[in-house]
């Protein structure tokens, strides 16, 4: 039958597989597959067949994500998701029931903070929040019912490490599990699961990516246990793993393809883009240290900081990719400070191929009162610094111009 011209405008077009193999993954943007038939339909959703069928629930650029994340994190399963907060929500809505508990780091990021109160006020979990470097009060604070400890790897923005070995061993003994925020240290620096974590989620959006046009996250472990749960009328065999993907595709967590092939894209630089910033990192606390305009440096490769010798043994005698400061001269200063140093611009982010400074204090931390923020070290002088790739020279010739903006 001919086919008038309207009707070959709107036909789909046949997407041949090739012979030759793309080197460079290609970017699959379709919202849904096609099925030869329902027996194929049926494999898929069995997972007896690979396939996909619609891009909510899973999607090739995804996958290929997901691989690279298991393989890194020596992990059993990966998701990949919308952002970062997309990994912890899709945690705590496979994971969370009403009655249940979980124990936090005090120092987590905002939003994730955030996040556990929104869920408390709903009903669906209660928290404790805890000094995670104070195994004593993590121990106080667990309960019966406790299911889940959740920690960053180090913080922002006084970059304490927590001793994933030691907390892991803590939950364990309580029945509990121990998921852990690696953003900061970076699978580069760190691998929790290898030190006993049984989950592990990270912003993909900061160093992952590093070239900051991406908003992704992703979120792996280690357990594939399957039990069988009661979901309605049906007995389904679930794990943790198809616990969270289902999460990920009821709630609309799921990730976009093109953010995932510019992430995996960066992947592909991030141990030597890591291994660059770490090392401008621990130049620019060693030079900072010594300046006259600089009352604290906090970072954790240098002898001073309280968890050195964790930062050494933790991170194989790095110390990661973030250095904090505070001006004389509070506020003022670091005013004076941004200003002469437009080469290093203020965004409140961090991980990029270029150098970045933040203001916790009137960015990340704004919501926190005076005590709560002094009892995190932030001053109005205090600068998170994020280091990027370029050359220590250069970096040196423009931290040293701006800090000699800083009127004495
Ligand atoms: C940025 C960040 C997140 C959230 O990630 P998004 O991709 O922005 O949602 C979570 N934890 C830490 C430590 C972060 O820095």
């Amino acid at each position: 039958m001919r086919r008038r011209p309207e009707d070959e405008c709107v036909r789909g077009v046949e997407v041949s597989a090739s012979v030759t193999q793309p080197h460079a993954a290609p970017i699959f943007l379709s919202s849904v597959y096609r099925c030869v038939d329902t027996q194929q339909a049926d494999a898929i959703a069995e997972q007896r067949a690979e396939g996909f069928v619609y891009r909510r629930d899973a999607h090739p650029n995804a996958t290929m994500l997901a691989h690279k994340c298991s393989s890194i994190h020596g992990a059993a399963w990966a998701h990949v998701t919308s952002s970062g907060m997309g990994a912890l929500a899709a945690l705590l809505l496979a994971e969370m029931k009403a009655g249940e508990h979980l124990v936090a780091s005090r120092q987590m990021y905002g939003r994730s903070l955030q996040l556990l109160e929104t869920e408390r006020v709903r009903g669906t979990c209660d928290y404790s929040l805890v000094d995670i470097s104070n195994e004593d009060d993590v121990g106080a604070a667990m309960r019966e019912n406790t299911r889940w400890v959740l920690a960053e790897t180090i913080s922002n923005p006084s970059l304490r490490v927590c001793d994933i070995r030691e907390l892991a061993d803590l939950a364990h003994r309580h029945q509990a599990r121990l998921a852990i925020d690696n953003t900061f240290a970076s699978p580069m620096l760190c691998r929790p699961l290898e030190l006993g974590a049984d989950v592990v989620w990270e912003s993909a959006s900061k160093i992952i990516n590093g070239h900051g046009d991406v908003i992704l996250g992703w979120l792996c472990g280690t357990d594939e246990t399957t039990h069988r749960q009661q979901l309605g009328h049906r007995a389904e065999l679930t794990s943790l793993s198809s616990n969270v993907a289902a999460a990920i595709s009821t709630y609309g967590l799921a990730s976009s393809p093109f953010d995932c092939w510019l992430a995996l894209r960066g992947l592909a630089t991030l141990p030597l883009r890591c291994e660059r910033a770490v090392d401008n990192a621990r130049r620019a606390a060693e030079m900072l240290q010594g300046h006259a305009q600089v009352l604290t440096v906090l970072y954790p490769g240098l002898a001073n900081h309280v968890d050195h010798p964790l930062a050494q043994r933790q991170f194989g005698g790095r110390g990661g990719y973030v250095v904090t400061f505070t001006l004389q001269g509070g506020r003022a200063a670091v005013d004076q400070f941004m200003r002469a140093a437009e080469k290093l611009p203020f965004c409140p982010s961090l991980g990029d191929v270029n150098s970045t400074v933040s203001h916790p204090m009137s960015t990340s931390h704004r919501q926190l009162n005076a005590a709560a923020q002094q009892s995190l070290g932030i001053d109005g002088g205090t600068i998170r610094l994020s280091l990027g790739t370029e050359s220590w020279d250069w970096l040196e010739e423009v931290l040293r111009a701006a800090l000699e903006n800083v009127s004495r």
